[in-house]
């Protein structure tokens, strides 16, 4: 399979972010590259560099607003006196309503949904290759590839249409989706990082050509807390395209595998032409962020499982932070999915 990447990607290097109100170093670390390059290559991938696509595929799903405050805000930032080396928010809107601010603090509350989202002076460039690294995939793919995977990183699926968040500023899997859309009159998204993709969700969340399905920890008490529960469905004219199957905290292999047959039943109802997998791999038992219990043979299995839909499919990377496993466990999916023969 082949997979795509560009060295720009390594460049954003978040120092630190709040976790219960106290400041931790921030997990997105740039070395998550080197380990996802080396289970990607162990899988039998091929790393191709994507070529510079330009803004089109990005604003796609985006707003221009939010584009040229992720492209400025660092500069701008610079020029406040006493203001942090990152860009980091402190005050947000209670509701989406009121005026768009002018000053730099003001829009960092209204763009950035947390603090776990820094911005310095790398981040602009290294999101647009990540994304671009989703949309050769996706060319890929139409091009006739039955699979391709993209190294995402910074990923991008806690990422809304003019929000950052939760490590992610480009949302790269909703990019690829909107690319294969060219071809593809119905595209499923099928999310399993342990944390809803609520940004995924949000951006087609009216809409009826893009079936959003997500398995994640139930967000009762755990990230995104204000999406990825069961009653949301979609609205106006995608009411019923949006599916999500919380799962109980430290679920392991066998209650995934079990939710991921629910999901494979909706995306089979919705026939899609094409299907975009956003590949977290933080749902692993020995993951920093602890939710759920998937083991790395289980991995494996849902890599398997989900080749079985017989989609041509678009792999992206989203989460999965440092531990001894992660390459292992980019390899099993890979490798179960078809790394080797396809
Ligand atoms: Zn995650």
């Amino acid at each position: 399979m082949k997979a795509f990447y560009a060295e720009e990607q390594k460049r954003h290097d978040p120092k630190a972010f709040l976790s219960s109100g106290a400041a931790q170093p921030n997990p997105e670390k740039p070395e998550r590259v080197e380990i996802l390059l080396a289970g990607a290559l162990s899988a039998g991938c091929t790393i191709e560099r994507p070529g510079n696509h330009g803004l089109g595929p990005v604003s796609a799903v985006h707003t221009p607003e939010y584009l040229d405050f992720l492209e400025h805000i660092y500069t701008r930032w610079q020029r406040i006196e006493g203001a942090s080396a990152e860009v980091i928010p402190n005050i947000h809107p209670i509701a989406r309503n009121g005026s768009y601010p002018a000053s730099a603090v003001g829009q960092a509350g209204y763009h950035m949904a947390d603090t776990a989202c820094p911005i310095s002076g790398e981040t602009w460039q290294s999101a647009l290759w990540s994304a671009w690294s989703a949309v050769e995939a996706a060319e890929a793919v139409i091009s006739g590839a039955p699979a391709a995977y993209a190294l995402c990183r910074p990923p991008g699926h806690h990422a809304f249409a003019d929000v950052a968040g939760g490590f992610c500023f480009i949302n790269n899997s909703a990019v690829a989706a909107q690319v294969l859309r060219r071809t593809a009159s119905r595209v499923a998204i099928l999310d399993v990082d342990l944390h809803h993709g609520n940004g995924t969700q949000g951006i087609f969340y009216a809409r009826p050509d893009v079936l959003t399905v997500s398995l994640h920890a139930d967000p009762v008490r755990f990230y995104p807390f204000f999406w990825g529960h069961a009653d949301e469905r979609g609205e106006g004219p995608g009411l019923g395209y949006n599916f999500n199957l919380p799962l109980p905290r430290k679920s392991a292999d066998a209650a995934f595998l079990e939710a991921l047959e629910v999901a494979f039943q909706r995306i089979r109802a919705f026939s899609p032409d094409a299907l975009v997998v956003a590949l977290g791999l933080d749902a692993f038992e020995g993951d920093p962020f602890g939710g759920l219990s998937v083991t790395t043979p289980g991995f494996s299995r849902i890599g398997e499982a989900i080749a079985k839909l017989g989609l041509p499919a678009v792999i992206v990377q989203e989460g999965g932070y440092l531990c001894d496993e992660l390459g292992d466990n980019l390899t099993a999916f890979l490798t179960g999915f078809g790394g080797k023969t396809r």
